[in-house]
């Protein structure tokens, strides 16, 4: 397969991976893909629609009769080249993260080396599931649900599509998968890295289209058992309302505001750095970004003072750059989305510390923001509400422990939640409260076997180790009479 390496050409993608080879695309749509850090065209890409849909559909549906019914042996060794072969592309998936999105690369290249890591992990959690139990005349066994769509999100793409797949796999399922219309470049990547697995033809299948064409048609076809999504609220509201004429499984991984809580014995001079750490994950595009920081009211003056002390450690500019910690906003749209928040913030009360309006000096060629901190915000204004999905952050004062929870839940969201404070029992019991699919204490850090979701309107079902397993997984039980 010709390999996609870094140039200054415009890169041309015109097919898509069905059956275990490249096919031409039969839709004709032609997008262009624009670099973040300066607006130019580097590559163009042909969607598909859904004459392309329901072709990786009948491929994943043949190869299921097969797959469906294979030994965990066989999907071990698979998980097992899988990740050999997503292994040997690190650098260039990093690049393209880099390039095409303008993820930073010292978050980019973590987060590729995790996504790799999926299929490690996939691995390791298969024996742990219990397949098969039994008693008396009864037998119970965990099947595999089915052809499954998977449908991405552009701000951590190649993560999403790894562990999805690696979970689908060790379940025994085949997939199409239809990644973000706006990272065509790191799936060509993968694919051609997957591609070297040796994958039963039609086990992995991967259109490039849009949402209301390819998603919908994955959604609607009845032919698809599961959607495992990671995107916004509103798609994953759709996806379940219209997944339901064919009773589709979903798992819906959605939008968050978390909630990073200092306690009042925290040290700031730790606190603050990690906190804002949390606040510009992913320049800000992070679904568990902590964009509201609830702080001590007793504390606030010596916030606001640590929090500009700290700034400087958070420098914005080119991606590529070690140093750099925030990088440019995805596209024209996301920046448009940053800057109106920022606009409602202040109009309705709130006080920029740092940050504001506009370009950053001297970054105006591309979709650059300025890393803004609000106080004297309340949990009820806009910017505490909602997802703003850029690295904005709003300071909210609390005056106790109980307050501070209150705060945190008060929240359509729960996807994370920090806690930073010395006292370890007590952070603890701040944590068991907060309605969060994940909570960390003292500091950022992940771990590929614990769950991953969202209560509330952060989603439906988990990912990671043995819950994104099971989330492929339907369940049969045998009885006898005799
Ligand atoms: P999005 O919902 O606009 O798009 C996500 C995917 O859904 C894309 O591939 C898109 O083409 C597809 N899509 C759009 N309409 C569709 C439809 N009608 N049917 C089927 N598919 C459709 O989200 P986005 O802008 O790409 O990503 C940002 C959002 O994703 C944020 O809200 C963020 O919080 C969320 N997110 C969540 C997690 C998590 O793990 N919980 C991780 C990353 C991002």
């Amino acid at each position: 397969m010709k390999t996609i390496t870094k140039s200054d050409a415009i890169k041309t993608i015109t097919t898509h991976y069905i059956d275990g080879g490249l096919v031409e695309s039969h839709g004709r749509e032609i997008m262009d893909i624009v670099r973040p850090t300066d607006r130019r065209v580097i590559a163009q890409v042909t969607l598909g629609d859904e004459d392309d849909t329901r072709r990786a559909i009948a491929a994943a549906k043949r190869a299921f009769a097969t797959y469906g019914t294979s030994k965990l042996e066989d999907r071990t060794e698979i998980l097992r080249r899988l990740h050999r072969a997503a292994s040997a592309r690190i650098d260039d998936l990093t690049a393209a993260m880099v390039e095409e999105y303008g993820g930073v690369v010292r978050f980019a290249r973590p987060i590729v080396e995790s996504a790799v890591n999926a299929f490690a992990a996939a691995e390791k959690a298969l024996p742990e599931i219990q397949w098969t139990r039994g008693w008396d005349k009864t037998t119970v066994t965990l099947e595999p649900v089915g052809v499954s769509g998977l449908i991405t999100a552009w701000n951590a793409n190649v993560l999403f599509l790894c562990l999805k797949f690696a979970s689908a796999v060790a379940a025994g399922c085949t997939v199409v998968i239809k990644p973000s219309e706006m990272s065509p470049l790191q799936a060509r990547i993968l694919v051609e890295a997957l591609h070297e697995a040796k994958l039963p033809n039609g086990l992995l299948n991967v259109v490039t289209g849009r949402g209301n064409t390819v998603g919908a048609e994955l959604v609607r076809n009845p032919d698809v058992a599961k959607i495992s999504f990671t995107g916004s609220v509103g798609v994953g509201e759709s996806i379940m309302r219209d997944g339901a004429a064919t009773m589709k499984r979903v798992t819906l991984e959605l939008g968050g505001k978390s909630p990073t809580i200092v306690l009042d014995d925290a040290n700031l001079e730790e606190a603050i750095p990690a906190a804002l750490g949390m606040a510009f994950l992913n320049s800000g595009q992070a679904c568990a970004a902590g964009t509201r920081l609830l702080v001590p009211s007793k504390r606030l003056d010596a916030v606001k003072r640590a929090i500009a002390d700290a700034m400087s450690a958070f420098p914005v500019g080119d991606p590529a750059d070690p140093k750099t910690a925030v990088g440019p906003m995805v596209s024209q749209k996301q920046f448009d989305r940053v800057q109106s928040y920022i606009r409602k913030g202040i109009e309705e009360g709130a006080e920029v510390l740092v940050g504001g309006e506009g370009h950053p000096q001297g970054l105006d060629a591309g979709y650059f923001v300025k890393p803004t901190v609000f106080v004297k915000v309340s949990n009820d204004m806009t910017i505490a509400r909602e997802e703003i999905f850029g690295p904005v952050l709003s300071v909210i004062a609390f005056d106790s422990d109980e307050d501070a929870i209150r705060i945190a839940n008060d929240s359509n969201y729960g996807l994370h939640a920090a806690v930073l404070g010395t006292d370890l029992s007590r952070a603890r019991r701040v944590a068991s409260q907060l309605r969060a699919g994940r909570v960390v204490i003292n500091g950022m850090t992940d771990d590929p076997q614990a769950p991953w979701g969202g209560f509330k309107f952060s989603g439906v079902g988990r990912e990671y180790g043995v819950y994104g397993i099971s989330a492929f997984l339907e369940t049969r039980a045998i009885l006898e009479v005799a």
